[in-house]
């Protein structure tokens, strides 16, 4: 199975035909998981802690939308199997927490049937090479059907955010994306785990970093010389980036 990092959007991306038609055609690309392991920019938790095996209801993590995005359901298989396995992987408490709107946004309309196993895995640090070590030791779940996610944003500023009719893209989130887009194309993690020292316009694009941080589970679970793809770009509300990449 590809490990993919994709950009999850708030519940308002349901709404958003263009970018649910690019999720749906992304997923129907890839082959089909036999379980989906989701690391989320909207659960920080230490140690690792697994969402509950078997399934919950969902977290409805977010205030201000309208009221219908609190009755979105999306009940998902319990995933008792991946949760074991990951527990052989790594040290993994266990908890009985639901999947929160990171998770549940795309998955909609990537897997829309919820028909496939899905667990949830906290993130442990914020801090990036524990986060590919962490990814790293999940690799191994790519060979046994298992697609693993990294959900956040490339670039992540609430406070910029262009709502009028053509929103306009900033210089230095275009720059950020640039950066990041051309160090993962030549494969320079080296240049990415230290992306708050030389990425150009990080603190803007990302006054916060737990939305960018999930990228480093997915590169940890490349494998060596595995060669990314973007299978979404563009933007969203001027400064957030669509950009989602895929390994293998
Ligand atoms: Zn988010």
């Amino acid at each position: 199975m590809p490990a993919i990092f994709l950009a999850h959007g708030a519940p308002p991306l349901l709404d958003d035909e263009l970018w649910m038609r690019e999720l749906a055609e992304w997923s129907r690309s890839l082959p089909r998981p036999r379980s989906i392991l989701m690391i989320s920019a909207h659960w920080e938790e230490q140690p690792a802690t697994c969402s509950n095996p078997a399934g919950a209801p969902l977290v409805y993590d977010f205030s201000g939308f309208d009221e219908k995005y609190y009755q979105v359901q999306y009940p998902a298989p319990g995933a008792a199997a991946l949760s074991a396995r990951v527990q052989t992987l790594l040290r993994c408490e266990s908890s009985t927490r639901g999947l929160d709107h990171g998770a549940w946004v795309p998955l909609i309309p990537m897997y829309p049937a919820a028909d496939i196993p899905v667990l949830q895995l906290s993130l442990p640090t914020l801090e990036p090479g524990p986060l590919f070590e962490l990814g790293r030791a999940l690799a191994p779940l790519r060979d046994e059907g298992v697609l693993i996610v990294g959900s956040g944003f490339l670039t992540h500023n609430l406070r910029t955010l262009d709502r009028s009719p053509r929103p306009v893209t900033p210089g230095w989130a275009r720059d950020f994306d640039a950066w990041t887009a051309e160090a993962l194309l030549e494969l320079e993690f080296d240049a990415l785990l230290d992306y708050r020292a030389r990425a150009p316009g990080v603190a803007l694009a990302l006054p916060t970093h737990e939305h960018f941080v999930p990228l480093f589970a997915t590169l940890g679970a490349s494998a060596e010389g595995e060669l990314p793809a973007f299978p979404i770009e563009g933007w969203y509300l001027g400064s957030l980036t669509k950009r989602s990449v895929q390994f293998g």
